[in-house]
């Protein structure tokens, strides 16, 4: 559905990716993992055209993505939830979520839309008219993935949800996000806390300083020794 070809990209003279090859599946999850630094953000800002690679190829079912502008992009369904929540705090929590829908032209089914997001997040009906900037993190990173939700992604990216959340919370999240991919929606998730992201996901890999080191099955990659040393404190 999506390929990251041969990708490198640069900021000025620093060369933030490498030879990227990414490809997800219709219907996936799909995670990326590695530290501060290796790449991540890099390679969703490629994704969503805010990066223009130098050398390779961004394939969306097969038409070239390369030249194409932000908001096409978003356009063509591929909606991120930006890392730092990056929610309107000042606008109410409903207020929010139909800025989410902003970009949809079937406007009469946006009410249904609304319904559909606080079924996955019923906190957020409860706090419908309140001012986002007063939710608890937890709530925030909640409204900013039901704020992308609403523009009825192909692909939902997804920047380090769990980032500054308590791991109960973390957990509740995650189960959200694999609820959402289980109704269709495909699902790419870039992630420090590789153990949660690697339960969820189908398929992951590795970034360290802008090159992917390994890939695999995510249950491959949840056993492989090499990992559990880096990633998810093991021995
Ligand atoms: P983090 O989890 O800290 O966001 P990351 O894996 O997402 O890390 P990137 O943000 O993609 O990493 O950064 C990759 C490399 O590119 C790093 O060396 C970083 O310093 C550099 N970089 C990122 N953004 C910029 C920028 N706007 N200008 C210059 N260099 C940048």
């Amino acid at each position: 559905m999506l390929k990251l070809q041969n990708i490198d990209a640069y900021y000025g003279f620093i060369h933030a990716l490498k030879n990227i090859n990414i490809n997800i599946k219709k219907g996936e999850i799909v995670t990326i993992l590695g530290a501060n630094g290796a790449g991540k953000t890099s390679t969703l800002k490629v994704i969503s055209g805010l990066l223009k690679p130098q050398k390779g190829k961004i394939k969306f079912n097969n038409k070239s993505f390369n030249k194409y502008t932000p908001e096409k992009i978003v356009s063509e369904g591929i909606i991120q939830s930006p890392e730092g929540r990056q929610i309107f705090p000042e606008l109410s929590v409903e207020e929010n979520l139909k800025a989410g829908a902003y970009t949809r032209k079937d406007r009469n089914n946006i009410e249904n839309s609304l319904e559909e997001v606080y079924n996955y997040f019923p906190i957020l009906k409860e706090r419908k008219k309140q001012y986002a900037g007063t939710l608890s993190g937890g709530e925030q990173q909640m409204l900013a993935i039901a704020r992308a939700l609403m523009a009825k992604p192909k692909i939902l990216l997804l920047d380090e949800p769990s980032l500054g959340l308590a791991p109960i919370i973390v957990k509740e999240i995650f189960q959200i996000i694999k609820d959402i991919n289980k109704e269709g929606t495909t699902v790419l998730l870039v992630e420090q806390n590789a153990y949660q992201a690697l339960s969820i996901a189908d398929y992951g890999y590795i970034l360290e300083t802008g090159k992917v080191v390994l890939e695999g099955n995510s249950k491959e990659l949840l056993v492989n020794t090499d990992i559990k040393k880096a990633y998810l404190g093991g021995n």
